[in-house]
């Protein structure tokens, strides 16, 4: 292909973020060239997971019906798992599964097919199992892809390369991820009949549920998630890596511990372990964010760009990554001439609320800090439920000061002020 015969946007990376991209751009009529490595879209893809339904509909009202999602999540649940026990808060909101439902279990492999798919019918064209290694510049502006032998010319390049954009970093918009930066999560689909989910889970029907659990990490800053799919359950658990590293088990041990759990194992019994696999994870938010997304001709987005969202009781990357590649898409539409594209996309991406998102949520990771979430407070919470629910026949201690000698067993006074205020000032 010569620079003259040229696509008006090529996107390397066909996650969520690049084929949101892919079909808003080839539906308004634009050139798209969508490029990834894997054999299929998905096939080389990790997530928890579930997907926020409303990045789906402002991508196009009603695409999510088509889109082979899983069960409609209207049980969260969150677990504090203790040694032999667990306390558990499970909150379960029907109008979560109203009309269009919040959220949908996802996985990955048969989304991202299908989600390339429909760009490809909106008339990108779509190029799988092409490893994009380099990028070509001129005269300071990014013209084109590299891949082996053969090179490809755009206006726009759109880094949709995930959490550890090599395309990010050969453009200089990112540097080496650092361990504070990012999770390592693992992951297993557990294949299991759906009458069991249901009945384990509580569920009728097409519902769903998503549970996560902290306790169960050996004290390292992470937390672990089951979601529930039709005919399997998603279960996984993600580490801070530095962390990780200086535990003396290894991390697959950890894993095994958690599905051995009492509380855990009955849930997964009798099931078969169908896909294993690992991923890094965007943890940090906005803190990790680069300074700029943006350079002239070339675009991050998605995890390229740092789009993650965890407040410990909400894991969102996905939809991110569908609003910042749908942002992505308005401005090369909107854009007269090239260099207006970057800055278009950075009124899109607060237009579109995903900036104001993220600052809300800045700080949040703080409270991910406090090693005490993961060990301690877990503890307590099951220690004290244990002092309440207990009956032998004994006279029990007073509950009063049988509670303070719990809390002291954990934690001192400070340590819990000290932790409540940070955790205060991180939200
Ligand atoms: C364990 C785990 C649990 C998670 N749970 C959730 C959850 O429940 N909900 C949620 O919303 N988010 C979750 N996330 C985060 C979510 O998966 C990501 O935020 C989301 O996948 C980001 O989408 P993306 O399109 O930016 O990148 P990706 O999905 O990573 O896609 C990037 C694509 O680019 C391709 N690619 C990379 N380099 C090249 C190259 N050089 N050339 C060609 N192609 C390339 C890759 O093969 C891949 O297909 C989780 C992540 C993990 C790891």
């Amino acid at each position: 292909m010569s620079a003259d015969d040229k696509f008006d946007a090529i996107i390397i990376g066909a996650g969520p973020a690049g084929s949101a991209c892919a079909y808003v751009m080839a539906r308004e009529g634009k050139s798209v060239l969508l490029v990834e490595r894997g054999v299929s879209a998905g096939s080389k893809n990790v997530t928890g997971g579930r997907l926020y339904t409303y990045a789906l509909e402002m991508v196009e009202p009603g695409l999510y019906a088509r889109a082979p999602l899983q069960r409609k999540v209207v049980r969260e649940q969150i677990m504090m798992l203790g040694k032999n026990g667990a306390v558990t808060m499970d909150y379960a909101d029907y109008d979560f599964g109203g009309e269009v439902p919040q959220s949908y279990t996802v996985l990955r492999a048969p989304f991202d097919e299908w989600f390339a798919a429909e760009a490809e019918a909106q008339g990108a064209m779509v190029a799988t199992g092409i490893l994009v290694d380099e990028l070509i510049e001129e005269n300071g502006k990014i013209v084109g892809i590299k891949a082996g032998e053969d090179e490809m010319y755009a206006d726009v390049v759109i880094a949709a390369d995930g959490v550890n954009s090599l395309i990010g970093q050969k453009a200089g918009l990112l540097g080496d991820i650092t361990p504070h930066q990012v999770g390592v999560g693992i992951k297993e689909i557990i294949e299991l009949p759906d009458d069991i989910i249901g009945a384990r889970f509580n569920l009728c029907g097409d519902e769903g549920a998503a549970r996560l659990a902290v306790g169960c990490t050996e004290g390292i800053s992470g937390g672990a998630f089951i979601y529930t799919n039709k005919g399997s359950v998603s279960l996984g658990i993600v580490f801070n890596p530095e962390q990780a590293g200086r535990n003396g088990k290894k991390i697959h041990e950890i894993l095994q511990d958690f599905k051995m759990h009492p509380a855990i194992l009955p849930l997964i019994e009798g099931g078969t372990t169908v896909e294993y696999g690992a991923h890094l994870v965007p943890e940090v938010g906005l803190s990790a964010m680069p300074k700029s997304l943006y350079r002239d001709g070339l675009l991050l987005v998605g995890d390229a760009a740092g789009f993650g969202i965890n407040t410990g009781f909400i894991i969102r990357g996905i939809d991110l990554a569908i609003v910042s590649g749908l942002a992505a898409a308005n401005a090369v539409i909107a854009a007269e001439e090239v260099s207006a594209v970057g800055p278009l996309y950075a009124k899109q991406l607060e237009q579109l609320s995903l900036m104001p998102n993220m600052r809300l949520f800045a700080g949040w990771h703080k409270i991910m800090e406090i090693p005490r979430v993961f060990s301690e407070y877990p503890a307590l919470a099951n220690d004290a439920l244990k002092l309440m629910f207990t009956v032998d026949g004994s006279v029990p201690e007073k509950m009063t000061s049988a509670m303070f000698g719990i809390m002291r067993r954990h934690v001192t006074v400070g340590q819990i002020l000290a932790d409540g205020w940070k955790g205060f000032r991180a939200i």
